[in-house]
């Protein structure tokens, strides 16, 4: 299921221009990346494989299964690991958002994950004690990078995966690619990441946010020129144990999944930070990102989050763009961008 729905594509068009919008769906990155693109034909069909390819060379680097990807040599080697240089400059970014956010986002989450294996039929949540075990190797500040040529090297027992920023990294290189291939506006939507480039017919791309725990639509926002939303959700990847909801996103100071927060999203005009802030922001819990938002770390970016309790906290930013749908949905609105 997605997150955000993207109604623009089926409900208008006709510019006049002789383009039209084209839609083509794949699995790719463990879920369905759907392509939009408003262009002529000919320009849709190459643009579009361009961009798949694009997403497709992104996960052999970031993969941590395939055996020839940067993270698969990176989690099994013993010593530094010379990167591509891609692979190399999201590492370091990771890091440096990890250092904006407190360490609530941190690649390194991926050294305790296997205790939390949300796919396990047989889950079962692990002691204190195993949690205990792990958890100092979570830990940014001891992923070390050296530049020239680019390499890395872990702590013993140290892993590193990319799922909280690769798709936004994918998403972006997808606009991208279609970008230079000619098509001046169009939608790239893997899961919970998109990002939309160009306008239709002059107005906005209309989006919309899917309820955490019901089927329905709880707004819709429009957006404009590569506004890229990335939403983090505990509704999707999550397994139930004695009736307690273990999502996929692991808080790195405890250890265990994050609690108190069902949906983040997080609109910005890059990819990559509108991915890794939502996932740094279901960490931190509605109070944090309200400090965090106050400081202005990170000029114009805005959220839409939902707690625990079904309460939505908006930036008024986004209030002349947020149609709500559900009337009787709480909501506060909070001073930011
Ligand atoms: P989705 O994969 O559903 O789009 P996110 O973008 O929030 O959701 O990414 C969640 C993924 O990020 C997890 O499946 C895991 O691979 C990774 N991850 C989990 N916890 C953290 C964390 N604290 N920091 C960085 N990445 C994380
Ligand atoms: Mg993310």
């Amino acid at each position: 299921m997605k997150k955000f729905i993207c109604f623009a594509a089926m409900t208008l068009f006709l510019c006049g221009c002789g383009d039209e919008i084209f839609r083509v769906s794949r699995p790719q990155l463990g879920t369905i990346v759907n392509i939009t693109v408003l262009c002529d034909q000919k320009t849709a069909a190459k643009a579009t494989e361009r961009a798949f390819a694009e997403i497709s060379r992104i996960e052999d680097l970031m993969s941590p299964y395939k055996q020839e990807s940067d993270f698969f040599r990176i989690n099994h080697a013993n010593g530094p690991v010379r990167l591509d240089r891609e692979t190399f400059d999201l590492i370091k970014r990771s890091t440096e958002i990890s250092a904006a956010t407190g360490g609530a986002f941190d690649i390194s989450f991926a050294s305790i994950a296997h205790l939390w294996n949300y796919k396990d039929p047989e889950f079962a949540p692990p002691s204190r004690q195993e949690v205990n075990r792990f958890l100092p190797l979570v830990n940014y500040r001891n992923i070390r990078l050296t530049d020239g040529p680019p390499a890395i090297s872990l702590p013993r027992g140290m892993k590193i995966g990319a799922g909280g920023i690769a798709k936004g990294y994918a998403v972006k290189k997808a606009v991208e690619a279609l970008k230079k291939e000619g098509v001046g506006a169009g939608i790239v939507e893997e899961g919970g990441d998109l990002q939309v480039f160009g306008s239709k017919a002059g107005g906005p791309w209309l989006t919309g946010l899917m309820h955490p725990r019901e089927k329905t639509l709880l707004l819709s926002i429009g957006l404009t020129d590569m506004d890229s939303i990335a939403t983090s959700g505990d509704y999707e990847r999550f397994v139930e144990y004695g009736g307690k909801r273990y999502p996929h996103i692991i808080d790195p100071r405890t250890g265990y999944p994050a609690q108190g927060m069902m949906s983040v999203s997080v609109l910005t005009k890059d990819p990559v930070t509108s991915d890794a802030f939502a996932t740094a922001f279901f960490v931190m819990g509605v109070q944090a990102v309200k400090e965090f938002l106050k400081k202005k770390t990170v000029p114009g970016l805005s959220v839409i989050l939902i707690d625990s309790a079904m309460k939505m906290h908006i930036s008024r930013g986004l209030k002349k763009r947020v149609s709500l749908l559900e009337k009787t949905t709480d909501v506060v609105w909070i001073d930011s961008d």
